[in-house]
């Protein structure tokens, strides 16, 4: 711990607290490295959730797929399926495209 003495006026109130983070008087957040500290510890919870959040839901049909309702996890496998067509149809045209192209 630092003995460097701190007086710093509170924002909110303008009471001068020494050697605290917060107010005396009011409770508010008066640290300039404490507020910093914060930021950087919200910024990183926020990033985890944001993975998080990914990880849980990669996509509308597995979400789907995984829902309690067996009506909702057909449609997870109907969209599902859709989209694999989708790309098989994708791939053939591309396919189809460049063979095309070549000869
Ligand atoms: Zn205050």
């Amino acid at each position: 711990m630092s003995k460097i003495k701190t007086n710093i006026k509170c924002s909110k109130c303008g009471v001068f607290t020494e050697n605290s983070d917060y107010c005396k008087s009011c409770g508010n957040l008066i640290s300039h490295r404490k507020r910093q500290e914060l930021k950087v510890a919200k910024f990183k919870q926020e990033q985890i959730e944001e993975v998080k959040k990914e990880l849980e839901n990669p996509n509308l049909a597995k979400r789907l797929i995984k829902h309690p309702f067996v009506w909702y996890r057909v449609a997870g496998w109907v969209l599902h399926s859709v989209f694999l067509v989708v790309s098989a149809i994708g791939a053939f045209l591309a396919w189809f495209i460049a063979m095309v192209a070549a000869g």
